[in-house]
């Protein structure tokens, strides 16, 4: 018998909390982090020989610095290390709550995504093609409804099969493309970084760069005091910065936004959601 480290990710209001109390039920644990008023709940559960141990993550959506739960969220994720992060989304609202996924995705996690809230999704006449979202993504999703229970065992079926495939394997970030302005000053900072090990030993190097160039208070802040190229990237960042601003009136931050919307509408275009319902609101 072995432990799985499971994290619950999810933007508010996904179905988060329920689904946490669909899996460990009364097995859980409720405590704070350190010197923060933000909750700390533990909760396990047995899948076959395997004990799940479920940590569950601030509800976000995002993983900037800007709010305590999104960096709670993050960093459990950098140093925890959980062998799964199930990222639960709002199904009726995907283009929105992927926004997470992709980020969770490119800071290397190997994640599973349950589409919850799917009887609220069926009934506004909503067909998602999850062998599509799954392929398109390359990660399991799972239906479920977690106020019922419905899909919760396929659920943890499916992130047991994912822990034993990444099992001693290096976590693969996800990199996309973030166009013409951004992508040389990503890869120029990202041979900074790897050359000088900056942070390397918690975060992707690519993230960290993107964390540059969204200003990341708190990425910087490390940054600045575990190595000096860190001046090097800050100045990446401000000729980059200069540049878009009088080119495109615009700011990397806002640049990186649209990129992954980008990516993720690209991705639900491909024919994952359809409604039955013409009339209904395009997703
Ligand atoms: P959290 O903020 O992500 O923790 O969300 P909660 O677990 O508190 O759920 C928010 C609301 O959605 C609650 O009223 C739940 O009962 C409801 N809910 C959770 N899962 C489902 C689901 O699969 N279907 C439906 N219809 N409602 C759900
Ligand atoms: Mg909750």
């Amino acid at each position: 018998s072995k432990e799985i480290k499971v994290a619950l990710a999810g933007n508010p209001n996904s179905g988060k909390t329920t689904a946490f109390n669909a899996i460990t039920g009364a097995r859980q644990h409720v405590g704070n982090y350190p010197g923060i008023t933000v909750d700390k709940k533990e909760g396990f559960t047995k899948v076959g020989e395997n004990r799940i141990h479920l940590i569950d993550l601030p509800g976000t959506y995002s993983l900037t610095a800007y709010t305590m739960e999104e960096i709670v969220a993050r960093n459990v994720v950098a140093d925890q290390r959980p062998d799964v992060v199930i990222d639960v989304l709002n199904a009726g609202a995907l283009e929105r709550n992927l926004y997470l996924a992709i980020q969770l995705m490119e800071m290397g996690a190997p994640i599973v995504l349950a589409l919850n809230m799917m009887d609220e999704a069926n009934k506004q006449g909503m067909k998602i093609d999850i062998d599509k979202l799954a392929d398109l993504l390359n990660v399991p999703v799972v239906e479920t409804v977690a106020r019922t229970g419905e899909g919760i065992q396929e659920l943890l079926t499916e992130t047991v099969k994912c822990a034993a495939k990444n099992e001693g394997k290096k976590w693969e970030p996800l990199s996309i493309s973030y166009g013409p302005d951004l992508d040389p000053a990503l890869n120029k900072m990202v041979d900074l970084i790897e050359k000088n090990n900056l942070l390397t030993d918690r975060y992707p190097s690519r993230w960290t760069a993107l964390k540059y160039l969204e200003s990341d208070d708190e990425i910087m802040q490390l940054g600045r005091e575990a190595h000096p190229v860190s001046a090097e990237l800050e100045e990446v960042v401000k000729s980059v910065s200069k540049h878009l601003e009088s080119t495109l009136a615009t700011y990397p931050e806002a640049v990186i936004a649209d990129y992954r919307y980008g990516y993720i509408t690209s991705i639900i275009r491909q024919g994952v959601v359809t409604r039955l319902d013409a009339a209904a609101d395009r997703v």
